[in-house]
């Protein structure tokens, strides 16, 4: 039976699997990207793993999500954050192709992460929906008639990018007030060491909040009224049936999601929310490989 191997190559770790054609993970583990060494030790490091599951198994393509700004129609690192020397530039997939004589793939990881839930997970069965993912920034991916909407230089879809507060705090593009300064988990991070000097993690403040402290009750319900302002802002521009929300705080479950919804109720119109389902991400960490995966099924036509 023929496998794919799955690669989600991160700023700090390289994950991986061998995957079954219907998404089963059978085989994975992690590398550290060592992201300063640049794109050909990151490039060995690939091929390490593409050659070991080889031995064993029939390869049928790689499919790789990967961090920054992907032109994933060619394969290509277009932009972002220049972590690895010598990625941004780099037509990853024909390398790889050229090494392997299989097909491969690269996409950027939070439109991967989409085709993943729409795929295997919450967005399941739906053709149109947008994926909001919280982590260190806030990221975004807009699956339209079952593709990903790339936009026509492949960068749409960064809602962190998106102001949500005339001259507020600086952001990393260059911009100031920028949704993902207000409403990612390091955002939630600094609101809260800004506010009693102490340095938790997401889990710590959200516990310290269930616990009653007010400082902390207050802290998570701006963080989330910023949330929810840049969702209506999504919402009024894709009139979406589905919102699936990603990252590592949606482990808080049911008590954040309904915090979530009471406070978008009254931000958008009657129309829209109508049939709008706001749900979280259901496969975590694994998602990017799984919607690299999709997309190489896509590629070489699977799917028809
Ligand atoms: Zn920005």
């Amino acid at each position: 039976m023929k496998k794919v191997v799955g690669i989600d190559i991160g700023g700090t770790m390289i994950k991986f699997g061998l995957l079954t054609l219907e998404g089963k993970i059978l085989e994975s583990g992690e590398v550290d990207t060592e992201a300063s060494k640049g794109i050909d030790i990151l490039f060995e490091k690939l091929c390490n793993i593409v050659e070991n599951f080889s031995k064993d198994n029939e390869i049928l393509g790689i499919a790789v999500s990967g961090t920054g700004q992907i032109d994933g129609s060619i394969g290509k690192v277009i932009g972002g954050n220049p972590i690895i020397p010598g990625w941004i530039g780099t037509n990853l997939v024909e390398k790889l192709e050229n090494k392997f004589n299989i097909p491969a793939v690269l996409e950027n990881d939070v439109n991967c992460a989409a085709l993943g839930e729409k795929w295997l997970g919450a967005g399941k069965g739906q053709d149109n929906f947008v994926c909001v993912t919280i982590g260190t920034g806030i990221g975004g991916g807009v699956v339209l008639n079952g593709d990903i909407f790339r936009g026509d230089t492949c960068v749409a879809g960064e809602f962190g990018h998106i102001q949500i507060e005339k001259n507020g705090k600086e952001c990393l593009c260059g911009k100031k007030g920028c949704y993902e300064r207000y409403a990612s988990a390091t955002a939630l991070v600094n609101m809260a060491k800004e506010r009693t000097g102490e340095t938790l993690n997401g889990k710590e403040i959200f516990d310290r909040e269930k616990a009653g402290e007010e400082v902390f009750v207050n802290i998570i319900k701006e963080w989330v009224d910023y949330f929810t302002d840049g969702l209506s802002t999504i919402t009024y521009i894709f009139n979406p049936p589905l919102i699936v929300i990603g990252g590592g705080v949606t482990k808080q479950g049911d008590y954040l999601l309904d915090k979530i919804k009471e406070s978008f109720e009254s931000k958008v119109g009657i129309n829209y929310k109508k049939n709008l389902q706001i749900k979280f991400a259901e496969l975590g960490n694994n998602a990017g490989m799984l919607g690299a995966e999709y997309l190489l099924l896509k590629k070489i036509k699977h799917f028809n």
